[in-house]
């Protein structure tokens, strides 16, 4: 597998990525007299996912560099997947991302009229039939690219008659299949895209939009190109799979040129171009509609927003910064090479954000208690801590202490390596933002696990610094019991086992379903947590990433999501990362 390495996609940012300069060259010649018009067009099948989110950064990204203006455009030409639904959530996510497409809202349902008026004209031009073929008979005909494919029996029926069977598709007299509309081009091109293709098709199907009045639809091919024109688009941007689809493209849009209906925009005429670029593939995770659809339909997930999800939503859910996807996208840049990036990168970006804006927190996971030997047994202090060491504006609060706390059990070593700069009998730890602490000895339960651990503070080390400037190597992280709050946490993790559940069998990739990518628990923690509020994004110090979950929190109750972790636990465990 290819992992896509940032640093060495300088080519592939923005400024100098092909698609950058191809755009730049356009500019600066004058084409399209300078103006840049991009588009993004999700079909309304599906919630957007990562993938998308690439293509969104790039569409509308290079449209902002260059002063342009990015449309937003549902290519809903397939009646039966489509919905409302999802057609608002993919708004929702696009403006979430932090991008606007002004008043440029379209559809591609809109231009049904104007797309059967051109299907209308390339038959009367001689430049498009109907062909009564089977899905079977159909690819025969077409043939291989070696050879030249054979012609439809009903390639040079009179345009009156096309004509006139075309009308009666529409009109709804046949069953969905029995014909089509293909363009008249050329059945020996090696282009097979380019062997008479498919412009129209029957299908019975309610439109989420246009509702009964159609029962012909355009095929992406045709549509895609008339969209383009129709919105005068300078620069159509899509995914490498459509490469080989491009001369289809460009002889869609020479047809609406010698139709005359090519926009022509302060004075300028609007030739839509195309060109394309690599998807994003994501190891631990399946990024087709098709297969995200699977996982929500089985309840394998709690839905597209499922925070284990590939989905804007799922990842907004799971407390992902736009910001954190946004420089994702561009560090892995824009290149015609087929890759995988490692989810890895992802999660190091969301870090690298959360590390700059999340508010830092006490919280213990698996506790164990902490005596203070040396401590008044009802004695109570208040420490200052530090909100965000990498924004002095987020300011300190104060954190209760007191002789009884809780520790991580992982802190604790009965038999320690000399490296061991934590809680072992005789060692001195530092007890973040409250005191120097040395462990004298422990008390075991019947089992001999660690019951209590206990010890006595330095009571001049107030703060943390040793009075006398000895170094103390370790520090953890502690919650006073008697003011500890419980909140409930869900621990995400990856959703598959295995970087690539699609290798073997696609059929099969529920198999490689990571049975432990959500667990919950609870932690204890410092009462400030108590007022985190929904959607609130924290650093449980030492542990990880959290984000109060907006549906399932309430003002005083915080729900906490596990974002990630504070470092990527999958890079060590080699068991996981084959
Ligand atoms: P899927 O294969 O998941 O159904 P799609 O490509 O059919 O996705 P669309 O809604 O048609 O989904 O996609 C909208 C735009 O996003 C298209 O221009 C497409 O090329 C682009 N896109 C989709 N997936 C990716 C990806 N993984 N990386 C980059 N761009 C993508
Ligand atoms: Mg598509």
């Amino acid at each position: 597998m290819n992992f896509e390495k940032p640093a060495e996609e300088t080519q592939g940012k923005k400024q100098g990525s092909f698609l950058y300069q191809w755009i730049a060259a356009d500019v600066a010649s004058g084409k399209h007299g300078g103006q840049v018009v991009t588009r993004f067009p999700p079909e309304p099948n599906g919630y957007l996912h990562i993938g998308h989110a690439k293509a969104v950064c790039v569409d509308f990204g290079l449209a902002e560099q260059f002063g342009g203006v990015c449309h937003l455009r549902m290519d809903d030409t397939n009646p039966e997947k489509e919905s409302d639904e999802y057609a608002e959530n993919i708004q929702r996510d696009i403006r979430w991302l932090g991008f606007d497409w002004g008043e440029h809202f379209y559809s591609a349902a809109d231009m049904f009229d104007k797309m059967y008026e051109i299907a209308e004209t390339l038959i009367k031009n001689g430049q498009a039939y109907v062909c009564g073929l089977s899905q079977e008979e159909w690819k025969q005909y077409r043939g291989v690219p070696t050879e030249p494919g054979k012609e439809s029996p009903t390639r040079n029926t009179p345009p009156e008659e096309n004509l006139a069977l075309f009308r009666r598709m529409k009109a709804g007299e046949f069953a969905d299949g029995t014909l089509c509309l293909r363009a008249k081009i050329d059945m020996a091109s090696p282009n097979i895209h380019f062997r008479d293709p498919v412009l129209y098709r029957i299908m019975h199907a309610r439109h989420y939009h246009t509702g009964d009045k159609w029962c012909v639809y355009p095929m992406y091919d045709f549509a895609h190109p008339i969209e383009d024109a129709l919105e005068g688009v300078t620069h159509s941007m899509c995914t490498l799979e459509f490469e080989v689809h491009r001369p289809l493209y460009n002889w869609v849009v020479d047809r609406m040129d010698e139709m005359g209906l090519l926009v022509v925009r302060n004075g300028i005429k609007i030739r839509p171009e195309q060109r394309e670029f690599s998807r994003l593939n994501l190891t631990y995770t399946v990024m087709s509609k098709r297969l995200l659809l699977k996982l929500v339909e089985e309840k394998r997930v709690n839905g597209w927003d499922d925070p284990r999800m590939p989905t804007l939503c799922g990842m907004r859910r799971r407390g992902y910064p736009p910001t954190a996807i946004r420089n994702f996208c561009e560090s892995v840049g824009v290149t015609k090479f087929i890759s995988t990036t490692d989810f890895s990168i992802l999660e190091e970006a969301v870090r690298s954000e959360l590390n700059r804006t999340s508010a830092r927190r006490l919280a213990v996971f698996d506790p164990v208690k902490l005596v203070i030997d040396n401590y008044p047994e009802d004695g109570e202090e208040f420490f200052d801590a530090v909100n965000n060491p990498e924004n002095e504006a987020d300011g300190k609060r104060k954190v209760p202490f007191s002789r009884e706390l809780y520790v991580e059990r992982a802190d604790y070593m009965k038999d320690p390596p000399k490296k061991f700069h934590r809680l072992a009998i005789g060692r001195e730890v530092r007890l973040r933002y409250a005191c120097l602490f040395t462990c004298t000895h422990v008390v075991e339960d019947a089992d001999g696990n660690v019951a209590e651990i206990h010890g006595t503070m330095d009571m001049d080390s107030r703060g943390g610094t040793a009075p006398d400037g000895r170094a103390v190597r370790g520090t953890i992280h502690w919650v006073s019991v008697k003011h500890a709050v419980r909140v409930p946490v869900r621990l995400y993790d990856r959703l598959f086992t295995v970087a690539d559940p699609l290798a073997d069998n696609p059929a099969e990739f529920l198999r490689f379903l990571n049975p432990d990518s959500a667990t919950e628990t609870t932690a204890l923690a410092e009462p400030s947590v108590m007022q985190s509020a929904p959607g609130e994004k924290v650093q449980f110090e030492r542990t990880g990433y959290f984000f109060a979950d907006p549906e399932d929190s309430k003002p005083g109750a915080p729900v906490f999501n596990r974002t990630a972790t504070l470092k990527d636990s999958w890079a060590k465990d080699s068991s996981k990362n084959q």
